[in-house]
C-alpha cells in the first residue's frame, strides 16, 4: 500500500471499498472454516505497531471460530449480525464496539439478510489463531446460547 494522504471511500461499490485498497481473501493457506468474508488492510506501516483491517462478511457468512493471545478491537461499520466472545453471544450493528480479550474464543456472523462489515485493530506482530478441538467445542456447546449461535452454520 502506498502512502497516499487521502484514500477515497468508494460509495458506489456494493461492498465497502477504498481507493487502491485490494480486496483480499479473508485467510489464505489455512483449512480454518469460514464463509463469505473478505479482508482489506487499511493501515499497515512499519512505524506503527498495529494494523487496521476492514472485514466484510456477506449475508449468511461467518468468520473462523478461533482464539489467540493477541486482542481485537472491533468497530462495526455496516450491517448487522451476532458475535460470540467467550461464552457470550451478542447482537451487533453499525458503530457498536467489540473487544476480544486474549485467549478468548470468538466468531462474527452476518445476519441472514444483511452483511456485517467491521474494522478490526490488531498488533502487527501476533500469534497464530488456535482452532477449537472437539473437547473445546463440546464445552462451548454446553452453553445453550453458544450452541444456538454455532448451529446457525447449518442454515
Ligand atoms: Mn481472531
Amino acid at each position: 500500500m502506498s502512502d497516499k494522504t487521502v484514500r477515497r471511500f468508494d460509495a458506489g461499490a456494493e461492498s465497502f471499498r477504498w481507493e487502491d485498497v485490494p480486496v483480499l481473501d479473508y485467510k489464505s493457506g489455512t483449512a480454518a472454516p469460514f464463509r463469505d468474508i473478505t479482508r482489506q488492510t487499511l493501515f499497515k506501516r512499519a512505524d506503527l505497531r498495529g494494523e487496521l483491517r476492514y472485514f466484510e462478511v456477506a449475508a449468511g457468512g461467518y468468520s473462523t471460530l478461533e482464539r489467540h493471545q493477541h486482542t481485537h478491537a472491533v468497530l462495526v461499520l455496516r450491517g448487522m449480525g451476532t458475535c460470540l466472545v467467550g461464552t457470550e453471544v451478542h447482537r451487533i450493528g453499525a458503530f457498536d464496539l467489540v473487544t476480544v480479550p486474549p485467549r478468548t474464543w470468538h466468531q462474527f456472523r452476518a445476519a441472514a439478510n444483511a452483511p456485517l462489515g467491521f474494522l478490526c485493530m490488531v498488533d502487527a506482530e501476533r500469534d497464530r489463531p488456535e482452532l477449537p478441538d472437539p473437547h473445546a467445542l463440546s464445552q462451548l456447546r454446553a452453553v445453550p446460547a453458544v450452541a444456538e449461535f454455532l448451529a446457525s452454520d447449518d442454515s
